[in-house]
């Protein structure tokens, strides 16, 4: 997959795109990004990318020009995907966005600063605006680096264990069971018994219970659309659970 990044920012991205997940995919070949200075495309002799608000106001607005030389010039040597512009007014971002976007082979990521970004170029030229959450942040780049990273962990091949994501949080709509590892004591507190049992359905059965716990007391509202197998419903059933889960469902 290719991300396209549009910044004024372009050094944001170095630290954060060489480490972990995100450095071993770009080596393996599994995602291309590509950050684009809006600078580079300034029409004056300045190279101004901002301008002050028509009607007035505080703070400057992006000029809509250099948005979209810099656009046309990555357009001529990439085709497709959409043009997503970060905005604390878009679509909220989740990991079911993340899942819908990791299908395109390729993103567009306009990340705005100051107001924002002149209204024409985002009425003409982009195709869906996303926020990261009802904050307001000084600009896109972090949101774009949201973006990228959750979208990347989604793609096949990208996670050392291949169905890992398929059980993030999230994924079905519960919280991830707790993770636990050496020492087995820290500060008197031990390990809970099951997952040193090595029985794999134990150790499967008690930590599908405690997503299940975790979501009801974390989260229920994620559980209104979870549909769980005849199997999962009969340990839900035997642990006391299933009351409590049915009457979220259901209220
Ligand atoms: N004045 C604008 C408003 O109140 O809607 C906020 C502009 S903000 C200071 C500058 C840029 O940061 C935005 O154009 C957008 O690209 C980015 N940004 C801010 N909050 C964001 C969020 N929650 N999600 C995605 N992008 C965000």
């Amino acid at each position: 997959m290719r991300f396209d990044i549009l910044t004024i920012f372009p050094d944001f991205f170095d630290s954060p795109m060489q480490e972990g997940i995100l450095r071993r995919a770009q080596a393996a070949g599994q995602i291309r990004v590509a950050v684009h200075n809006i600078r580079d495309y300034a029409l004056d002799r300045h190279k101004m990318t901002d301008d002050r608000p028509f009607g007035g106001g505080e703070g400057m607005v992006m000029k809509p020009e250099p948005l979209l030389a810099c656009l046309d010039d990555l357009e001529q040597r990439e085709q497709g995907g959409p043009v997503v512009l970060l905005s604390p007014r878009g679509r909220q971002f989740s990991q079911k966005v993340a899942e819908e976007l990791a299908a395109e082979s390729r993103l567009v990521l306009v990340c705005g600063r100051y107001e924002g970004v002149d209204q024409r170029f985002t009425d003409r030229y982009v195709d869906q605006e996303i926020s990261i959450g009802d904050y307001v942040l000084s600009g896109g780049e972090l949101a774009a680096m949201v973006m990228v990273d959750a979208i990347t962990r989604l793609l096949p091949e990208v996670l050392g264990c291949s169905d890992s994501a398929l059980h993030d949080t999230f994924s079905r709509g519960l919280l991830k069971h707790s993770q636990y590892t050496r020492p087995r004591e820290f500060q008197g507190m031990g390990v809970p018994g099951p997952l040193l049992s090595g029985d794999h359905a134990a150790i499967r059965g008690y930590r599908f219970l405690e997503s299940v716990e975790l979501t009801l007391e974390k989260r229920p509202d994620l559980l209104a659309g979870v549909r769980f197998s005849p199997e999962e419903v009969a340990l839900l059933r035997k642990s006391g659970l299933w009351v409590k889960v049915k009457e979220v469902q259901e209220g």
